[in-house]
């Protein structure tokens, strides 16, 4: 029932199935020995499928949960306290009837055939009741690529402050849900026509209106979607390059001086880190996106050395700088340019010949370590060895010739003698 009949019926498997019944838990447990309780409400999880007794919410008091629930017999009293119409279409056996059939009771196929999200009962009371239903409207919208019904909208902007009661991390989750949407930048469209967006993200919500002479009629935000969905078309599912480009300018709003924006990218970077922590994200995912953030300002010319390369390569860090010119190409496309423009591939091929010769751009590159350092120059170790290891590597990043251990130790001596 649920989500899962949805999907299946839009031709979208893969969905986890929920089953709901009229036995209550207890007696669930008895015919499912193996099952666990999932939750306070008396879900209860066997072999990987939530089988929920059939209920009924009681008075939402913090427009999230309902403060109670009771258990009923009722199939339809279940599906009306659900979200959406088209989530409140069930296959089961009504009461009385000893044949299994569709069950909606609210119109929910009507609307699947229709393309629309459309709130189960009276809008306004289902947004009050639970504010998480804002955001998920524009997400099921945005995945499923549907309208959202008129007066379902409308409540939506009524009830759009209400999202200050949500926990930032469930946002977060739908935030991950939405920007897999095709093209990722409905869902947030959506957001912005119904109100959401500055309540839920007002870093996104600050880059309206922020002037742009990019493409003709186009401001920030225009920007920062036609870069998100160039770059959903250049690498699908790649979460943190679709986050790196949806943040890349967020600096902008705030450095916007004299028809410039200088000092956005580093600015953009911490507004990013903010952003992501807050929502939950991974370590990983915020240091990779603050990490392309910051970086994402480089011009490159065919009048680079090849120490300038590896200079850069070292900069951005080897990890990241292929990401880095994916999310240029996307910037570039979200500008009106070539997603090549700035002569992309000619830097990329410079970036693969480094490679191969294989210079060291990375301290476990080096020909030594911190350990050969202490040895060498007969000093206790501390914050020194570091400084020298950075210093030494700067050297050979500038010729990769000098990672040789003698050279390296003569040089770290020579360097000791005038600190
Ligand atoms: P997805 O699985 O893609 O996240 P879904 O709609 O299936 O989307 P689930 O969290 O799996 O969402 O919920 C299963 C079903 O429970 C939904 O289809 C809906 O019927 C109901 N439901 C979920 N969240 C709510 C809610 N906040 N209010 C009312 N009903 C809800
Ligand atoms: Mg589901």
């Amino acid at each position: 029932m649920g989500g899962a009949l949805r999907d299946e019926l839009l031709g979208r498997p893969g969905a986890d199935w929920d089953v709901a019944t009229d036995a209550r838990p207890d007696r669930i447990l008895e015919l499912f020995p193996g099952g666990t309780y999932q939750n306070r409400f008396g879900t209860v999880l066997t072999d990987g499928v939530e089988v929920t007794t059939f209920r009924r919410d009681h008075a939402y008091g913090d427009h999230r949960r309902p403060d109670a629930v009771t258990f009923t017999d009722s199939l339809d009293e279940d599906l009306a306290r659900r979200d959406f119409t088209i989530n409140a279409i069930a296959w089961g056996r009504p009461a009385g009837s000893t044949d299994a059939s569709w069950v909606d009771p609210t119109g929910g196929l009507a609307d699947l055939g229709a393309r629309l999200v459309r709130a189960v009962g009276d809008p306004d009371s289902r947004f009050d009741e639970d504010a998480l239903r804002l955001v998920r409207a524009a997400r099921i919208a945005a995945q499923l690529g549907f309208d959202i019904e008129p007066a379902t909208r409308a409540a939506m902007r009524a009830h759009a402050g209400d999202v200050r009661y949500l926990a930032s991390e469930r946002v977060g989750q739908e935030l991950r849900k939405l920007l897999t949407a095709r093209p990722p930048s409905s869902g947030l469209r959506i957001l912005a026509e119904t109100d959401l967006l500055a309540p839920l993200f007002p870093e996104l919500a600050a880059q309206r209106g922020v002037p742009q002479d990019k493409i003709a009629g186009h401001d920030l935000w225009d920007h920062c979607l036609a870069t998100l969905d160039a770059a959903a078309h250049i690498t699908p599912g790649d979460e943190g390059l679709l986050l790196a480009a949806l943040l890349h300018d967020t600096g902008k709003p705030e450095t916007f001086a004299n028809g410039r924006f200088l000092g956005h990218d580093q600015a953009g970077a911490r507004i990013a880190r903010a952003f992501l922590s807050r929502l939950a994200y991974p370590s990983r995912v915020v240091d990779r996106v603050a990490g392309l953030v910051a970086c994402h300002m480089f011009r490159y010319e065919g009048a680079w050395s090849d120490a300038a390369v590896r200079r850069f390569m070292r900069r951005v860090g080897v990890d990241l700088v292929d990401d880095l010119l994916v999310l240029r190409a996307a910037d570039n496309v979200g500008s009106g340019l070539p997603p090549e423009a700035g002569a992309l591939a000619e830097l990329r091929s410079r970036i693969d010949e480094v490679r191969m010769h294989a210079a060291p751009l990375s301290l476990r590159e080096l020909a030594i370590d911190g350990d050969d350092l202490v040895e060498a120059l007969g000093r206790p170790p501390g914050p020194w060895v570091g400084r020298m290891l950075e210093r030494l590597l700067e050297s050979v990043v500038a010729d990769p010739s000098r990672n040789r251990r003698e050279i390296l130790l003569d040089d770290a001596r020579t360097w000791r003698a005038d600190e």
